[in-house]
């Protein structure tokens, strides 16, 4: 799935409230944290399934206030937290470049 294909997923998602739109503290897979939650058992590094393009191989996981854990590739988290920004700001999706200025 290329960039523009994702960051039109992410946005349908938050606009559905399947992804959150705000930015949580960041939790990484296997890493022993705070008791306030944990990495589900039916999951695995490696193996788990990306919330923004829907493969597997995510190596981002956020743990939500709500305890909602939602995990991304690398390449996915920063598009998503830039929506977040972008949705934050109340930035218009048009004035965003269409084309992949990131790498
Ligand atoms: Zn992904």
């Amino acid at each position: 799935m290329d960039r523009q294909a994702v960051t039109q997923t992410i946005r349908e998602r938050m606009a559905a409230g399947i992804l959150p739109r705000v930015i949580p503290p960041l939790t990484a897979p296997g890493r022993p944290t705070a008791p306030t939650g944990h990495i589900n058992a039916d999951t695995a590094i490696g193996v788990v399934t990306c919330a923004a393009c829907d493969t597997r191989g995510a190596q981002v996981a956020y743990r939500f206030p709500d305890g909602r854990i939602v995990r991304f590739h690398g390449r996915c988290h920063r598009i998503w937290e830039d929506e977040c920004r972008r949705v934050s700001l109340g930035i218009p999706v048009s004035t965003r470049p269409v084309d992949d200025d990131e790498g």
